[in-house]
């Protein structure tokens, strides 16, 4: 099973590529089918097998020799991977259906964002609306689903503070942080902002200590909130556990 698991991260890691490359381009995501972005031939399905056809191809197009990013790989194990840790963490549960669906879209936004700067509205809206289903669900079997009304509203909440007295982050980040609410739930929520500080924090000041970037470059905050919902998504209640018991 965890095989099969893993195979099926492959291939949704593979089409999430088609959606970051495409999104911003606003191309249509089903239509046409994968074609090489330098000579345009269409790519036959037997080099579209997640991670064998890169290296069988030794990272170049059949036709024209181009160079073919290693990154789309990379997009490809990383999903593979991340749907099996889910897995082996959640089982097959409606917990890890609703985990892999808030990691892809993750996957997408963090990953455009770092090429754009820019978020998409789709790839916000759509998972809060799937996030939101789950709350239905949730409450109509009885389990608690407040925490994730409070989630949605606390880290979205925090984000719009944040721009409405500072100017400093983007409408993108408060979508971003309410899709994390929505989907964690509020300790696990506030937990995935504290991280995204902690991670960006981090990242931003060896950028500017190896003057990579300088104070007035934009440095996109997305792909920060991003690994951190997925860390929670995967780590959030023994980081908790540890926390409860170190500082309180
Ligand atoms: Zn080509």
């Amino acid at each position: 099973m965890s095989i099969f698991v893993f195979v099926f991260g492959l291939l949704i890691g593979s089409f999430l590529n088609v959606c970051i490359y495409r999104i911003p381009k606003e191309e249509s995501i089903a239509y046409p089918p994968s074609h090489c972005t330098s000579c345009n031939n269409r790519i036959k399905s037997y080099d579209l097998i997640p991670v064998i056809s890169w290296i069988l191809l030794k990272g170049k197009c059949r036709h024209c020799k181009e160079k073919i990013s290693v990154r789309y790989t990379l997009v490809e194990l990383f999903t593979g991977v991340i749907y099996l840790s889910l897995f082996l963490k959640y089982g097959l549960t409606l917990e890890f259906l609703k985990f892999i669906i808030l990691s892809s879209f993750l996957i997408v936004i963090g990953l455009i964002d770092y090429d754009t700067t820019d978020v998409y509205t789709v790839t916000t809206w759509v998972p809060i609306i799937i996030g939101a289903l789950f709350i239905g669900y949730k409450a109509y079997v009885g389990q608690d689903y407040l925490t994730y009304i409070y989630g949605f509203l606390a880290c979205g909440g925090i984000i719009a503070l944040i721009i409405l007295l500072t100017k400093g982050m983007g409408w993108g980040d408060a979508e971003i942080c309410a899709l994390g609410g929505i989907f964690l739930g509020l300790s696990n929520g506030l937990l995935m902002m504290l991280l995204s500080f902690v991670i960006g924090g981090t990242v931003g000041a060896y950028l500017l200590a190896t003057k990579k970037k300088s104070r007035k470059d934009y440095i996109p905050f997305g792909p920060y909130i991003a690994m951190a919902a997925i860390i929670v998504s995967l780590f959030g209640s023994y980081i908790l556990e540890w926390y409860m018991k170190t500082f309180l």
